[in-house]
C-alpha cells in the first residue's frame, strides 16, 4: 500500500507533507522550494507545464498560462463574479454554464477541475520521490465556504490525478490542527484565513486534542486577487486618462501589469511606500510608453476600503453563530499570505482584541494540517480527534419554491437528517427532489446541487402519500441525499456531484486520456533525458581527451584514447537515431572506454609516486598497463567483449603473451 499525504491545493501556491518519524513535515518541490505555484501552463510545443516553471511564463505566454483556478472549480459562470474572470487568458461557460478554460497552443478547452488535476499529480509526485515510494491517497484542504460542488470538483480533480481522497479538510479546521497540535491547554481559537483567491473564518474549540469546530463562514470569491486588481485598475485608469489606452485589454500588458501590482502589494507590507515601474508597457505614435508610479499604504488602503468591509461580515456572522462573544476568544490564528496586509491585521484586531498568534507560517500552516489529518487517518498520529462543521444551510425545494432546509449551516458532520413530505396535487405519481445549498429563504437565490424524481408513488389524495427524505453528510462534507415512498418502499438516492464542471463519462475519459498521455510524455522526457546524458557524457569524455593528450602525448595511452574516440563517435552517431537501445548501448561503451582512460590516469599516478617504476613507464606505457597483475584483476575491460578482443589480438592466454619476456627490462 503507498503512502498518504496532506495537500494544501491553494489558489495562489500548492504545499504537499507528510507524516516523518510521528511530526508534520512539508515536502520540497522538485524546484527545491517549499510552495508550488498553482499554475498551468502549456507550450508552443503543447507541452504542459505545471508550478515555478508556468510562472515563468505568465508574461511572455499569458493566453496559455492559467493561475486562480480554484476560484473557478466547482463554479457555474453565473456564481463568478467580474474580478475572478478578468484574467488574461479565455474563460467561458459552456453550453451547460460550465466554466472552460481555453488554450490556444493546444486548440482544447479545459475543465478547471483537470488543470487542477495536474497540480495535485505534480505535488504527487514530488512527494514520491521524495518518499521514494508511491502515494495513493491525500487529505486535501478546501476553503471551509466552498459548497458541496465545489468539493466534489476537488475530489474530482484529485480522482483525475490519479489518487484517492481520504478526507477533504476545510482550511482554517487544518490550521487550527496545526496550531493546536501538541498543545494541551484549552483554547476558543478564530482562524482568519485570507490567501489568494478565497476568504474564511472558523471558530474552533481545542481542548487536549480535541477539535471542534463551532462556526465557519467566508467568501470563496475574496482574497489578494481583489487586492491586486485594484491597484492593477488604479494605475490603468490613470494611464487612459493620460494616453487614451486601456492596458487591461492588451494580455501582456495586464499581466506585467498584475505582477507589478501584487509585488508592489506586497512590499508595502513591510514598506510605507514603494515605486511601480513598467518600463515599454505599451506604445503610441509617439514611441514607446512607460509607466513610473510612486504609491504607497494611504493610497492603497484608500482603494481597498470596501474590500475590508467584505472581510468584516463573515467574521461577525461566524462570531454569532458560534454563541461566542469577540472577549471570548483566546487566541486568533492568522492563515494566507493576504494576512501579512496591515490593514487587514488591524481590522482583525478590531473586531477580535488579542493579538494574533504568530507562532504558525501562515504560507505552512494549512498543509501542516492536513498532514495532521493524514496522520490520524493512517494511525500514525493519536490522541487527536477532530469534529468538523458543515458550512452552509442543506434543504430542498418545496412548492411555492420555498426553501426547506434540513441540515442548517454549522452543524456537526457527520450528519443525517430526514423529514417527511407528501404530493402537492391529487394523484400524483412522482416528486422531484430538488436540493439546494444556501441561506436564502427562496430556493432558487441557493445553489442547485442537482435533483432527482421519485416516481411510482400510487394514486392518492393531496398530501397522504409520504415520502421521507433524508441527507447524509460523510466526514469529508460530501452529501446523499435519499427518498423513499413509505407505501411502496420505493427509493431513489442520489450523491450529491451536480454542480461539478464535469460529470462522470468526461472524467473517466479524461483519466483515460491522461494514462495514454503519462505514457508517451513518459516516453519522450526519457527520449530527451538519454539524449542529453548522452550529450553530457560526450563532452565529459572529449575533456578528458584532450586531458589525456596534454598528459600522456598522441601515444601515451593510445589504445585507451583511440577506444573513446570511437566510442563518442558511435555514440554521435546514434544520438538521433529512434532505436533507443543502440543509443544506450554505445553509451555504456562510452563510459567503460572513459573507465579505461582514466584507469590510465591513476596507473600513471601511481606510476609517478614511484621513480623506478617511473623510467620503465617511460618506455612501455602500454604493454606495462596492459599486462601488469594489478590492472587486470579490476580492468573494467575485462568483460567477455573485451576479452575476446583481447584474446584475437594476443591469444588466449596471458602466459603466451608476445610482450610478456619484455615485461622486466
Ligand atoms: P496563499 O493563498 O496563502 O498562498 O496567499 C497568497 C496571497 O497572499 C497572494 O495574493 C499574495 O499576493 C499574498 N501575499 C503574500 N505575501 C504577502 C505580503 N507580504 N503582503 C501582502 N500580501 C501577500
Amino acid at each position: 500500500m503507498g503512502q498518504i499525504v496532506g495537500i494544501d491545493l491553494g489558489t495562489t501556491n500548492s504545499v504537499v507533507g507528510v507524516v516523518e518519524a510521528g511530526r508534520p513535515i512539508v515536502i520540497a518541490s522538485s524546484e527545491g522550494t517549499r510552495t508550488t505555484p498553482s499554475i498551468v501552463g502549456f507550450t508552443k510545443d503543447k507541452e504542459i507545464v505545471i508550478g515555478d516553471q508556468a510562472r515563468r511564463q505568465l508574461v511572455l505566454n499569458p493566453k496559455n498560462t492559467f493561475y486562480n483556478l480554484k476560484r473557478f472549480i466547482g463554479c457555474d459562470w453565473d456564481e463568478l463574479d467580474e474580478s475572478s474572470i478578468s484574467v488574461p487568458y479565455n474563460v467561458k461557460a459552456n453550453e451547460k454554464g460550465n466554466v472552460r478554460v481555453l488554450s490556444p497552443f493546444t486548440g482544447r478547452e479545459y475543465a478547471p477541475e483537470e488543470l487542477v488535476s495536474s497540480i495535485i499529480r505534480k505535488l504527487i509526485n514530488d512527494a514520491e520521490t521524495y518518499l521514494g515510494d508511491t502515494v495513493d491517497s491525500a487529505v486535501i484542504t478546501v476553503p471551509a465556504y466552498f459548497n458541496e460542488s465545489q468539493r466534489q470538483a476537488t475530489k474530482d480533480s484529485a480522482i483525475l490525478a490519479g489518487i484517492k481522497v481520504d478526507r477533504i479538510l476545510n482550511e482554517p479546521t487544518a490550521a487550527a490542527l496545526a496550531y493546536g497540535f501538541e498543545k494541551s491547554s484549552s483554547n476558543k481559537v478564530l482562524v482568519f484565513d485570507l490567501g489568494g483567491g478565497t476568504f474564511d473564518v472558523s471558530l474552533l474549540k481545542i481542548s487536549n486534542g480535541v477539535f471542534d469546530v463551532k462556526a465557519t463562514c467566508g467568501d470563496t470569491q475574496l482574497g489578494g486577487n481583489n487586492f491586486d486588481s485594484k491597484i492593477v485598475d488604479w494605475i490603468a485608469e490613470k494611464f487612459k486618462k493620460k494616453y487614451n489606452i486601456d492596458l487591461r485589454r492588451d494580455r501582456q500588458a495586464l499581466q506585467r501589469l498584475t505582477e507589478a501590482a501584487e509585488k508592489a502589494k506586497c512590499e508595502l507590507s513591510g514598506l510605507q511606500k514603494t515605486k511601480i515601474s513598467l518600463p515599454f508597457i505599451t506604445t503610441n505614435n509617439d514611441g514607446p510608453l512607460h509607466i513610473e508610479e510612486d504609491f504607497d499604504r494611504k493610497i492603497f488602503e484608500s482603494l481597498c476600503q470596501d474590500l475590508l468591509d467584505r472581510l468584516l461580515e463573515p467574521v461577525q456572522i461566524a462570531i454569532d453563530d458560534s454563541g461566542w462573544q469577540a472577549q471570548d476568544i483566546d487566541e486568533v490564528v492568522l492563515v494566507g499570505g493576504s494576512t501579512r496586509i496591515p490593514m487587514v491585521q488591524q481590522l482583525v484586531k478590531t473586531l477580535v482584541p488579542n493579538d494574533p498568534c504568530q507562532s504558525v507560517n501562515p504560507d505552512e500552516v494549512v498543509a501542516i494540517g492536513a498532514v495532521i489529518q493524514s496522520g490520524i487517518i493512517s494511525g500514525d498520529l493519536r490522541d487527536l480527534l477532530l469534529n468538523d462543521i458543515t458550512p452552509l444551510s442543506l434543504g430542498l425545494e418545496t412548492i411555492g419554491g420555498l426553501m426547506k432546509v434540513l441540515i442548517p449551516r454549522n452543524t456537526p458532520i457527520p450528519v443525517r437528517q430526514s423529514d417527511v413530505f407528501s404530493t402537492s396535487e391529487s394523484n400524483q405519481s412522482s416528486v422531484v427532489v430538488q436540493v439546494r445549498q444556501g441561506e436564502r429563504p427562496l430556493a432558487s437565490e441557493n445553489k442547485s446541487l442537482g435533483k432527482f424524481r421519485l416516481s411510482g408513488i400510487p394514486p392518492a389524495p393531496r398530501g397522504i402519500p409520504q415520502v421521507q427524505v433524508a441527507f447524509d453528510i460523510d466526514a469529508n462534507g460530501l452529501l446523499e441525499v435519499s427518498a423513499t415512498d413509505r407505501t411502496t418502499g420505493r427509493k431513489q438516492s442520489v450523491t450529491i456531484s451536480g454542480g461539478s464542471n464535469l460529470n462522470e463519462e468526461e472524467i473517466n475519459s479524461i483519466i483515460s486520456e491522461a494514462k495514454l498521455k503519462a505514457s508517451e510524455d513518459r516516453k519522450k522526457r526519457s527520449v530527451i533525458d538519454r539524449k542529453n546524458n548522452a550529450l553530457t557524457l560526450i563532452a565529459q569524455a572529449e575533456k578528458r581527451l584532450r586531458d589525456a593528450s596534454l598528459e600522456f602525448g598522441p601515444y601515451g595511452a593510445e589504445r585507451q584514447q583511440r577506444a573513446v574516440e570511437i566510442a563518442i563517435q558511435d555514440v554521435e552517431d546514434f544520438l538521433d537515431d529512434d532505436d533507443p537501445q543502440e543509443l544506450e548501448l554505445s553509451v555504456s561503451s562510452l563510459q567503460e572506454a572513459l573507465f579505461g582512460l582514466n584507469r590510465k590516469f591513476a596507473a600513471v599516478k601511481k606510476v609517478d609516486n614511484n621513480p623506478l617504476q617511473g623510467i620503465k613507464n617511460t618506455f612501455g606505457s602500454l604493454k606495462d598497463e596492459l599486462f601488469s597483475d594489478d590492472y587486470w584483476d579490476d580492468d573494467p575491460w575485462d568483460n567477455e567483449m573485451n576479452s575476446n578482443y583481447r584474446n584475437k589480438r594476443y591469444g588466449n592466454s596471458r602466459d603466451d603473451d608476445p610482450w610478456d619476456n619484455d615485461y622486466f627490462l
